[in-house]
């Protein structure tokens, strides 16, 4: 600051100087050639007559001088017969006995040697020769040059104090201007170093300090609009970064995984859900990678502002539902591809179970109404021999049986599923429980010459719903009879293990391979579909047993070897269950 004010002093001193200079010189040049034109005039020579120099030369010097302005050594006169160059003059060079070197330096003269032509063209030059400076100017008067010269020593002294004066105001100037760029940088330098500091320490997230307002001038207002703005910044941060934690906790605690690219398909977010439904916990992918590796349907290279496509893919033994959108820059141009992931195994699963099951309940009711229909169009038709319209009737009447025990199934299993199945637990003796189980039996056992063996080592009470329990048991000592070979064993076992009260029906029947096993109580589930339905189940009695023993909150597990026998063993909680669904 001081340095710029300093250098408008000098800029404006200098020029003055010169300007003055010029002036000065200019005042006496003017008043030099002016006395000499004055004088001219005064002359009184006859014209046209060849003219004395020593005459003219005396004349000059005692009448004529005052009128031509010479007075003192700085201005001096020089008569030349231009014929004869015979010279007189009151030049103090001259007359100093160094005449010859006043006459060379005459012959140099330009004004002098044009005045010596005739044609005298008096320039205004300043002249420099051998270390004096002066003005010259030449007058012709008929054989005659009158040549003038005006020293500069005569106005040097004034330029010199002139310049001495202008050399003490450039340096108060400068004084000046060092006091008052001092004041002026306290006053704007310094508060807007201040506010530079500030907005420096403001865009690096520094918001702590407050700019002093010292007055209400443009500064000041500067300043409160700083501390405004850093305040209202502080509070935008702030509200920001908490939004942002905000996002950030919901983004890591949902189940769903996300994953965010740029358009240049570097990843730049993703939450912990994302590397773990998707198995993979290095996760480094670019969006292109990312595609090829799930075999999304996405034109990386053109992804639209207002893309969105939804995908369910295979992931090792999962099922992911992909949901893929890009979102915008407040322009509407696409920034990047967001994609939101979830597992939907279990909903995938329970979906194919539900359209299997209604394929199945259709299957099941289809074949046994197919049967009745055609007999009965048979029948229509007239059967003659009465033991094949007994029959017809008997097939009619079994498939009808069918239907009926299917609805009958189907609508227990589907109160189960609707939770209106309401047991009636209360305490109970667990022989007679197996001992009407095995009297419901008895006939079919007898049927097929099987032997019916019951060893109950459980002598206790127990709680649980009894004609539901009883159905249960009903239901695997069926399987039990049915799929046994003729003259078969079939033992149902009670006994205590680990607080609870379990029932075993073991058959040393046609058995089940380990990977039936595994899906033995699904509804509809048959071993061997075509056997099994000559045999007349309807594929829903384990699922209902099933149902029954988790209402106890107990345990249903098969034991079973092919071609040897199979072990179905029931446990439930000998602890009293007040109230169960
Ligand atoms: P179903 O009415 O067909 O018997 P279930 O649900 O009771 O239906 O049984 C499902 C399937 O399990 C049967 O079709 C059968 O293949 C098999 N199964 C059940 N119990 C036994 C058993 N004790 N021995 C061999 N296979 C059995």
């Amino acid at each position: 600051m001081v340095f710029y004010i300093c250098i408008i002093a000098v800029c404006m001193i200098i020029p003055v100087g010169v300007l003055m200079n010029n002036n000065v010189e200019q005042y006496h040049y003017t008043q030099f050639t002016g006395n000499i034109e004055n004088g001219r005039k005064m002359l009184n020579y006859t014209q046209g007559e060849p003219l004395n120099i020593y005459t003219v030369y005396t004349d000059m010097r005692d009448l004529y001088a005052s009128s031509f302005g010479i007075y003192g050594d700085n201005r001096s006169f020089t008569v030349v017969d231009r014929n004869t160059n015979e010279i007189y003059s009151n030049d103090s060079v001259f007359l100093s006995h160094d005449s010859s070197l006043f006459i060379n330096e005459l012959f140099l003269s330009y004004n002098f040697l044009s005045s010596m032509a005739g044609t005298p063209l008096n320039s205004k030059a300043l002249q420099n020769i051998r270390g004096r400076t002066f003005y010259d100017y030449a007058i012709t008067l008929e054989n005659l040059v009158i040549y003038f010269r005006y020293y500069k020593t005569d106005w040097q002294a004034m330029v010199m104090q002139f310049n001495e004066t202008l050399l003490t105001a450039l340096l108060f100037s400068i004084a000046v201007a060092f006091v008052v760029g001092y004041l002026l940088s306290r006053a704007i330098s310094r508060p807007i170093k201040d506010m530079t500091v500030r907005t420096k320490a403001i865009a690096e997230g520094d918001f702590g300090r407050t700019l002093d307002v010292k007055a209400d001038d443009e500064i000041g207002q500067l300043s409160t609009s700083i501390n405004n703005m850093s305040y209202s910044l502080k509070n935008m941060l702030d509200e920001i970064s908490s939004e942002k934690n905000k996002m950030e906790i919901i983004l890591d605690n949902i189940e769903g995984g996300v994953i965010a690219f740029n358009l240049d398909g570097q990843m730049i977010h993703n939450n912990p859900a994302a590397y773990t439904l998707l198995n993979r916990p290095d996760m480094e992918f670019t969006l292109e990678s990312f595609v090829k590796e799930y075999n999304l349907d996405i034109d990386v290279s053109d992804i639209p502002a207002d893309f969105y496509k939804e995908d369910i893919l295979p992931v090792d033994e999962e099922m992911l539902a992909f949901s893929i959108a890009s979102f915008k820059d407040s322009l509407g141009n696409a920034e990047g591809v967001i994609l939101l992931f979830r597992n939907i195994t279990e909903q995938y699963r329970l979906d194919r179970m539900r359209k299997e099951f209604v394929a199945n309940v259709s299957h099941e009711l289809k074949t046994p109404l197919t049967s009745i229909k055609s007999f009965t169009e048979a029948l229509m038709e007239g059967v003659e021999d009465p033991a094949t319209e007994q029959h017809f009737l008997e097939v009619i009447n079994s498939e009808s049986d069918r239907m009926d025990n299917l609805v009958k199934d189907l609508l227990q299993l589907s109160s189960m599923d609707m939770g209106r199945m309401i047991l009636k637990i209360s305490h109970h003796n667990v022989t007679s429980l197996i001992t009407d189980a095995l009297q419901a039996v008895e006939a079919e056992a007898k049927q097929k010459n099987h032997t019916l063996i019951s060893d109950i080592a459980f002598k206790g009470i127990a709680y649980f719903d009894y004609d539901r329990m009883l159905q249960c048991l009903i239901n695997l000592l069926v399987n039990a009879i049915k799929y046994t070979d003729e003259s078969g064993r079939i033992e149902i076992k009670a006994y205590e293990e680990s607080h609870k009260l379990c029932i075993a029906v073991k058959d040393n029947g046609i058995g089940i391979s380990k990977k039936d096993q595994e899906r033995l109580f699904e509804r509809f589930y048959r071993v061997d579909k075509a056997r099994t339905r000559i045999m007349g189940g309807t594929g829903l009695g384990l699922a209902i047993a099933s149902e029954i023993v988790k209402a106890h909150d107990g345990d249903i597990k098969v034991e079973s070897k092919v071609n040897q026998g199979t072990t179905i063993t029931v446990s439930i909680p000998l602890g009293k269950k007040e109230a169960a669904q």
